[in-house]
């Protein structure tokens, strides 16, 4: 049972903020629900106000800001998959919003919602982490931009303050001939590892790399020893797949849980992001 609720239907996000601060504890931002109503209908919280931001035009805009895109936080799941922008020129973003949850969880959910709720078993911050992607924050002192890495701190946790509104999601455009992927296994509800790789070719040489794993703890993590190894190494033999099991997965903070053993997910995300640079060295290479 949900109780009583008064339902708020700010027009800017100054007034969303206003009420956050006003509410306190007492109020919470609802956009798709898909998260906020389940919590509630469990009763693991319990708010008698919410401040549904879904009218709030600045924050449905999906836009090609030149040498980024900007989403704003309550673009939906489905928007994304579908977007004609995001389909040309950040591919990994938009086949990995295809692949999250079900169609009807992503008719709702909005990329906001999924970042802000912070639920570890999650892909969007996974693919977000490979484009360097931050994230726009306002309250009634002004607004600030946090790298993505430094906005989901732990599980269900993030640095969003008591009175913040996130806006949008800004994503520079990757390097110019980047390819990558995006690739996930999982056997819940939720996906057990995600793994995003995107690499820059330079002829048959791989001029950067960048891999980012998720879900198999807190929080999303890059994978900086993999990039490095990767650096100067062949596209060729990197289509024909690697051992990634010593790029780094041991100095990860890994958690067990019901979709495995540490050390389960830790072979599975190595295997994945074989997988997910092998798929990219191919698209490199079927784009030459
Ligand atoms: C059955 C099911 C399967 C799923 N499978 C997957 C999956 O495979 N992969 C995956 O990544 N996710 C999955 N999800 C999660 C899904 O992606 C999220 O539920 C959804 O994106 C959340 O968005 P929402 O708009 O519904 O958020 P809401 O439920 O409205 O909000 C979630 C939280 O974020 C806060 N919030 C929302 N917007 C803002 C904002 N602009 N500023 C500040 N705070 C805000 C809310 O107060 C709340 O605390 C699944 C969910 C379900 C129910």
């Amino acid at each position: 049972m949900l109780g009583s609720l008064t339902i708020h239907q700010p027009a800017t996000v100054a007034e969303a903020a206003k009420l956050r601060a006003e509410l306190g504890d007492d109020g919470a931002i609802y956009a798709g629900g898909s998260e906020l109503l389940l919590v509630m209908k469990e009763g693991i919280g319990r708010w008698r106000h919410l401040i549904d931001v879904k009218g709030i035009a600045a924050l449905r805009e999906l836009r090609d800001a030149g040498d980024r895109l900007d989403i704003g936080a309550t673009v939906t799941h489905r928007d994304l998959e579908r977007s004609p922008l995001l389909r040309a020129r950040f591919p990994v973003l938009a086949d990995m919003q295809a692949q999250v949850a079900n169609v009807r969880v992503r008719n709702v959910g909005t990329l906001g919602g999924n970042l802000c709720f912070a639920e570890p078993h999650s892909d969007p911050s996974t693919a977000l982490l490979v484009h360097d992607a931050r994230v726009v924050l306002s309250g009634p002192t002004g607004a600030r931009t946090l790298p993505l890495a430094e906005f989901v701190v732990g599980s269900y946790e993030t640095a969003l303050r008591a009175d913040e509104v996130l806006v949008r999601i800004e994503v520079p455009a990757p390097p110019a001939r980047a390819v990558g992927a995006y690739l996930k296994f999982g056997f819940h509800e939720r996906p057990t590892v995600g793994v995003a790789a995107l690499i820059v070719p330079a002829g048959d040489r791989i001029a950067e790399a960048r891999v980012s794993v998720g879900c198999i703890g807190p929080t999303p993590a890059r994978l900086a020893a993999l990039e490095a190894r990767l650096a100067g190494t062949s596209v060729t033999a990197l289509a024909a797949g690697i051992d990634a099991r010593d790029g780094g997965f041991a100095d990860l903070d890994v958690v067990s849980d019901l979709h495995g053993s540490a050390e389960y997910k830790r072979e599975v995300a190595a295997v994945l992001a074989s997988r997910a640079l092998a798929a990219a060295a191919r698209r490199v290479r079927s784009a030459a």
